[in-house]
Order: structure tokens, then sequence, then C-alpha cells
């Protein structure tokens, strides 16, 4: 937690609305599994919340740090409106310390930065530019959950979809708070949960509400979810914490959840890694399908042939892709497989947009 300093004593953004008064006087945040207990003046880890007479502020509330046109693959999330064009957004701060975190500049920043972009206007901006959904990204989403629900809401109204790329370290009143305007989630463990891999790469003591979250959407919304997992090599690759989770998704949210094992980049405090050999991704691959996955993929390794989905019915390329670009689309339009009519749950339809450059700077 951080002093808010002498010179911010008037609100910031707008009030929050995920907190709590504790019997001893001070603020309990809900956005998010840390749970930060405030005075006066203090602002949690995520450095964009914090109290001010005596109730929480989303300080970043309308403040966007960073906003690109991307495609939905780049999330990744490959079962849902494949093709898509998509509005994303970012504030500043996070809830994780992620010492390898490509997003750093924005993410670790714990100032109150960015462009002025109301609800409103932040779907306006998605609109103007052709997109089908809005991803809250590049960030952890949570922390500022009252302005993505604002937007989201808004963007549902209009016929635009909603997205997190969330660390899934959440709370039941943040969950609840994305059933009202989620359509579709891809939650991003790191080096499988491993608890020694996330209490010194990523300053949290376990992963467990992550997964508690994961059962409380499943069961509380009709959201849909994709699991990546970031593998470091050396010290976030086990094998066995690979096939612990892979049985986890199967046995708690069934075998047709997408996972998508991802090569990591050096970045930030962890330049000195290499990239993550193909054949450790590989191995992982083979682990998940083991466990029963039905639909798993290779991230950040264009033309590898886990970026395709594979009909489990009969084994053909339901979607051939590489990297963001999709190159050829084998479902009918209720999601069967037109080789062999297995239903799939992927949700379309395919994106018009699907074979074009979806890459552009926004704000
Ligand atoms: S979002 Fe998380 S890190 Fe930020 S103030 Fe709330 S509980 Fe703390």
């Amino acid at each position: 937690m951080t002093s808010l300093g002498s010179q911010l004593v008037k609100p910031m953004g707008k009030e929050a609305e995920l907190y709590r008064r504790l019997p001893n006087g001070r603020i309990q945040c809900t956005a998010c599994a840390r749970n930060c207990q405030l005075g006066e003046g203090q602002i949690g880890f995520c450095g964009v919340r914090g109290v001010v007479g005596g109730k929480l502020w989303l300080l970043v509330y309308g403040k966007v740090m960073a906003g690109h046109i991307d495609p939905i693959e780049k999330k990744p999330v490959m079962h849902y409106r494949p093709g898509s064009r998509i509005f994303s957004i970012a504030t500043t701060g996070c809830s994780w310390r992620c010492l390898y975190c490509q997003n750093y500049d924005i993410s670790q920043r714990r100032k109150v930065e960015g462009k002025a972009l109301d609800p409103d206007e932040a779907v306006t901006l998605a609109e103007q530019r052709g997109c089908e959904g809005i991803a809250y990204t590049y960030n952890e989403p949570s922390i500022f959950m009252e302005y993505a629900r604002d937007v989201g809401r808004i963007a549902h109204k209009r016929g635009i979809f909603n997205i997190f790329v969330s660390n899934g370290y959440d709370t039941p009143s943040s969950v609840a708070a994305m059933g009202e305007f989620l359509d579709c989630i891809t939650v991003d463990f790191k080096g499988s949960g491993e608890t020694s891999f996330v209490r010194k790469y990523i300053s949290i003591p376990n992963a467990d509400p992550i997964f508690q979250s994961l059962l409380e959407i499943k069961e509380k919304t009709k959201v849909h979810i994709e699991i990546t997992d970031l593998i470091v090599p050396q010290v976030g690759d086990s094998l066995e914490a690979a096939e612990k989770l892979s049985k986890w998704i199967y046995d708690n949210l069934g075998p047709d959840v997408p996972v998508h094992f991802l090569r990591f980049h050096p970045d930030y405090m962890m330049m000195e890694f290499p990239v993550t050999p193909v054949e450790t991704l590989e191995r992982h691959y083979q682990i998940a399908k083991k466990a029963g996955l039905n639909y798993v993929y290779v991230g950040n390794v264009p033309g590898h042939p886990a970026e395709n989905t594979y009909c489990p019915g009969c084994s053909k390329v339901l979607i051939r892709r590489h990297g963001y670009y999709i190159l050829s689309y084998n479902l009918d339009e209720d999601g069967k497989c037109v080789f062999c009519g297995y239903k799939t749950p992927i949700v379309g339809p395919l994106s018009r947009w699907a074979r074009e450059d979806r890459f552009q700077s926004v704000l």
C-alpha cells in the first residue's frame, strides 16, 4: 500500500463500488484477491484504487493509457467469434507484479495517467473502427472493473461484445460484476500456477484464488472461458505442474475449454532468460491432450501445427491459422465440422475481418 500524499486530498476518477467498510474503520477493496485494507489517503497494491473522504475511488476511471485495434486471436481467444477485430484498452496499474511483464510500462506504472475517454466515447471509437468486440487487456482489468462494466454495458446495447484478458485473481464480487456485461474471458496462468513460481516471479502467495474464480465464473455466469499458461523456461516449465493444471481443467471446467501454452519472450527484469524452446511447449501440449483436453494450442510460435483447431470427431483441421490469421474455416453456422458433423462449442460466425490486417493504433 502507498500513501496518496498530501497533494491528493480530493477525490479523483469515480467512487468505486467493489469495497466495504470494516468495523475498524478501514476500507477493504474487493476488486481482486489481494483484498487490500486501506486507511485514509492510502492506495492499494495496484496503484489505481485509493481512499479519499472515507470512500474508495477508482482513480483511473475514464483514463485510458493504451488503445489499439488487434485480432481476437492475439488475446489469445480461439473459440469465440474467430477473426474478430477488437478494440483493446487498458488503464495504468496492475494487481500483479510479473517480473517478465511485456506491458510493464503500463501495468507497473503506479500513476494516474492516460487519455480521458468516457464509456460512451470508448464504445463510439470501437464502432467507428468497425470493431466487433472490446477487450480490457494489457493490465489486469478487474482493478478498473467499474469503468470496464460501464463501457461494457453500453457496448452490449450497441451489439459489441466484451472480453477480459485477465490473471483471474478475483473475488466473488468481481466475478458477479463480470456476469453483468462480460461475454468472454481468457484467464492467464503463469508457470502453470505453481506456488514456488508465482511467489517469486509474480508476487502473489499462491494461485488458489484463480481456481476459485474460475469455478465461480463457470457456475454463476455465462462467460465463455479460455485458459492460457505462460511457460517460462528453467523456472516455470514444470511438466508435473502442467499435468496437474490440465487435470484440474478437465475435472472442473470440462474437456472443451481451450488451453493455450504460450512461449515466453524475455522482457522487463528477466532479460537474461531464453525464449521457451518449442520442444518444451510441445511436451506441455502432449500432457494436456493426454489429460483428455480436446482443444490445446501452442501460442507465440507462428506456423506451428498446434495453432490449428482439430476436430475431436474426425481429426481434420477445423480452423487453419498462421499467427493471428485464419487461412481456412471448416465449421458450419451451428459450429459443426463440415467433414463429419461433430458439434463443437466454437461460437461463430467467422468475422469478415479474419483475413485482413487487424492491427491499428488508436490512442
Ligand atoms: S484491486 Fe486489488 S490490488 Fe487494487 S486496491 Fe483492490 S484489492 Fe488492492
